[in-house]
């Protein structure tokens, strides 16, 4: 039997883009997907923005650093966003400004006939924003094939519906069952299993840390008018609602977080009448029909970061896990990162002013 140098669990976008990383440097790498094609679950299911403030200011880093590669290789497409806010919602507004402006993303404070110039419609009591012009829509499908394609070619075996059911530890290597009966044999073990992160964990005879997944609906809807293509992304300063066009549409999220055990996420009618309903209250614009519908988890460590290195505890097992709401946003930096933690290399330019002890499992104690 081959024993791989690192079996990695799950084929989202952690998992292949790890796994095109690590091939890439050399190692002989297997990654394990339970599902029947990669990225069914989280994401296959995002709004599929980048965002510099997204996840706050420890998070900037990782997505600054993975700016440039998603732009230099046509994923990115400029959109801009808009963080809106009520006459009540003044001083959030400057918080957000004094939160964000040592970390190097690109902001600006809008008065009210600015931010009504750009979105036509906008109900009169929506007063302030700040403007965020670097924001852009991210091509995931695209990027997480061109992930998958790197890591086969550096000769990356992807499994589907091959589950991971059982792990043992003997003389450096596991062996590792999955629930089809197949049987595979790595040196290590990497966690890059989404909102199963911690039942991996547990497979694996490490400690659960905590990872939460939470349930994030979106909502396809039509409007008249139709939204412009080149409208921004719109989020509610006070975190309740974000909204972008697609393709004629509007895509709408009550920015909801419901907790949720890992499965196959399905949206709530409760979620969907949230996010019309806050749109109502935001532009004069008739939602004429719900086109479509879905929910995905996101998965949170207990701090909100991701956890990225090798478990303190348990000898060969790593995690890349807990990528939160902007796994798709940070995943070339992330995996280079993690990468270079697992293979012990040396830091290179994308990585080099991360601070990785911020994203360390060890932190959890
Ligand atoms: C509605 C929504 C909107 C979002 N919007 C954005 C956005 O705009 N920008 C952004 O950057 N991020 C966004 N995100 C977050 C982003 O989608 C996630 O951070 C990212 O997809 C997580 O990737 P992952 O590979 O860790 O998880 P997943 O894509 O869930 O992959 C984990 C994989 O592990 C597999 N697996 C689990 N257990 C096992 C096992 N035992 N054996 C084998 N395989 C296993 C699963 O089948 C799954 O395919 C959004 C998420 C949601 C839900």
């Amino acid at each position: 039997m081959t024993t791989y140098d690192f079996i990695l669990v799950g084929a989202g976008i952690a998992g292949a883009s790890l796994a095109a990383e690590l091939g890439e440097a050399g190692a002989k790498v297997l990654v394990l997907e339970a599902e029947d094609r990669p990225g069914y679950h989280a994401t296959g299911r995002s709004a599929a923005f980048w965002e510099e403030c997204y996840g706050g200011p420890e998070l900037v880093p990782l997505t600054l650093a993975s700016g440039e590669y998603l732009r230099a290789n046509g994923f990115l497409t400029q959109r801009g966003a808009l963080y809106i806010g009520r006459e009540e919602n003044a001083g959030d507004l400057g918080a957000f400004m004094r939160r964000f402006a040592p970390t190097g993303a690109t902001i600006e404070r809008l008065k009210s006939e600015a931010l009504h110039a750009m979105l036509p419609g906008l109900r009169e009591e929506w007063t302030g924003a700040v403007w965020e012009p670097a924001c852009a829509d991210i091509d995931v499908a695209a990027l997480h094939a061109h992930y998958l394609s790197r890591a086969r070619a550096a000769w990356v075996v992807i499994e589907c519906r091959a589950r991971l059911t059982g792990a043992i530890r003997e003389q450096g290597v596991w062996s590792l069952d999955c629930e089809d009966g197949r049987r595979f044999a790595g040196r290590v073990l990497v966690n890059a299993a989404g909102a199963w992160a911690d039942r991996v964990a547990e497979l694996a005879g490490a400690t659960p840390l905590g990872i939460q997944p939470l349930r994030r609906t979106v909502v396809q809807v039509r409007t008249d008018p139709a939204p412009h293509a080149d409208q921004p992304l719109v989020l509610d300063i006070a975190g309740g609602f974000y909204f972008k066009p697609e393709a004629g549409r509007l895509w709408l999220s009550p920015h909801d977080e419901e907790p949720s055990e890992p499965c196959d996420a399905a949206p709530e009618e409760l979620a969907v009448a949230e996010a019309v309903d806050r749109l109502q209250g935001v532009v004069d614009w008739r939602v004429e029909a719900v086109e479509r519908r879905w929910a995905g988890l996101r998965s949170f460590a207990p701090d909100r970061l991701p956890i990225y290195g090798y478990d303190p505890h348990v000898e060969g097992f790593a995690w890349f896990a807990g990528q939160g709401g902007y796994g798709i946003q940070t995943s070339p930096a992330a995996a280079r990162l993690a990468a270079q933690l697992l293979q012990r290399r040396p830091r290179d330019e994308m990585t080099q002013r991360l601070d990785a002890s911020l994203y360390d499992p060890a932190r959890f104690g």
